[in-house]
């Protein structure tokens, strides 16, 4: 074990998962460039910037996430596309110190068929497990933009050519005028036939009836999100007792644009409230390159700027591991390992990093397994 370890290193070996992670969002821009060349597609590199948060400001042109993952779905025509692109966002991760994704992807807005993109990411899984030592696995997710009936026809599609890598099913895109429960049938179908659910729910600042449906009516197993689930106090402490998980994303766009000024965000962000209600938060990505984070940054900013201190990281890596769907033998194996793993890199740290008493966050299960 090296002695000295810079915060930043610490970040990126430290083990954890990502269970929120748009296969879309994470398509490099070197990526879409390449596959706008491959197929003829006339793409401007500064419009293809204008894709990525990281460069909007240079651009000065905005295209907001969903707009880049439709325009992504036209780009990937071929089963090797979604091959590379999975490939790809294994590296990334790994190279980030996260051991274990599930990645969401939409079969209503693919080119080809279910059967077609659903291999070609099972071959990637697979290779990925071989060459990195990374498990990745897959949530076909539905395009709540859309009717229900093509949500059904997705989990129909499912059941139809069945594999093991494929845990459950998920809803994301634009939820304002599309809450949960138009899905009811779709989630009860893929219920029924043993698939986990989650779902975003009340992203945006929309109401906390969004988290109550998702886990009353539906019946989810987690939630993506879920924000104002802290405006009411009651749903928050039943969610804590029964240690619901929320998928939480610190450079969630709703909130960097609510407020701008970054004072306000670090302060207001309610991912704090969440942690101190007691709530199962596991931080994920949500639209990696996209949203200019990764598995390393995600957690520089629960610290850095929500005021997380090493503990309460610890617990966020241990609720990943309770929150993800992967075998329980795995989840067996991780929760005996990776605490260990975590103490001993957290030894090794140079500087552990100082959480301005007014900022600090301390975040600990009363139920915590390690
Ligand atoms: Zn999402």
């Amino acid at each position: 074990m090296q002695s000295r370890l810079s915060f930043t290193e610490f970040l990126h070996r430290f083990p954890k998962v990502d269970i929120h992670y748009h296969l879309l969002g994470g398509v490099r821009l070197t990526t879409m460039l390449a596959l706008a060349r491959q197929y003829g597609v006339s793409l401007p590199e500064a419009e293809a910037r204008s894709y990525y948060r990281a460069y909007q400001a240079e651009t000065g042109e905005r295209r907001g996430g969903i707009a880049a993952l439709n325009f992504l779905y036209t780009l990937l025509r071929r089963p090797e596309d979604y091959y590379r692109v999975a490939r790809e966002v294994a590296e990334d991760a790994h190279a980030t110190g996260i051991r274990y994704i599930e990645t969401f992807w939409n079969p209503s807005d693919v080119c080809l068929s279910y059967q077609d993109v659903n291999q070609a990411l099972i071959r990637a899984c697979d290779d990925a497990e071989r060459e990195l030592g990374l498990v990745m696995r897959l949530i076909p997710s539905i395009n709540r933009e859309k009717a229900p009936e093509e949500a059904v026809a997705m989990v129909d599609a499912m059941l139809e050519h069945p594999h093991p890598y494929v845990l459950g099913i998920g809803i994301d895109y634009k939820e304002q005028q599309a809450p949960v429960e138009g899905f009811w049938k779709a989630y009860r179908l893929a219920r029924r036939h043993g698939y986990r659910l989650t779902a975003h729910c009340s992203e945006f600042g929309l109401h906390w009836r969004n988290v109550e449906t998702g886990l009353d009516l539906i019946g989810v197993d987690r939630i993506d999100h879920g924000y104002t689930v802290i405006d009411n106090p009651e749903l928050a402490a039943r969610c804590a007792r029964q240690g619901v998980p929320f998928t939480v994303v610190p450079s969630n766009t709703y909130y960097l644009s609510q407020w701008p000024e970054r004072e306000t965000w670090r302060r207001r962000h309610p991912i704090r409230k969440m942690a101190e209600l007691g709530l199962t938060i596991v931080p994920c990505t949500d639209d990696w390159h996209m949203h200019n984070t990764n598995g390393a940054e995600l957690y520089r900013v629960m610290v850095e700027e929500f005021g997380f201190d090493l503990d309460g990281i610890r617990q966020c890596m241990l609720n990943g591991i309770e929150a993800s769907w992967a075998p329980e033998t795995l989840k067996a194996r991780w929760r005996s390992a990776w605490p260990a793993e975590f103490d001993q890199l957290r030894a090794a740290l140079a500087v552990e990093p100082v959480i301005p008493p007014e900022r600090h966050v301390r975040y600990r299960l009363p139920c915590a397994i390690a």
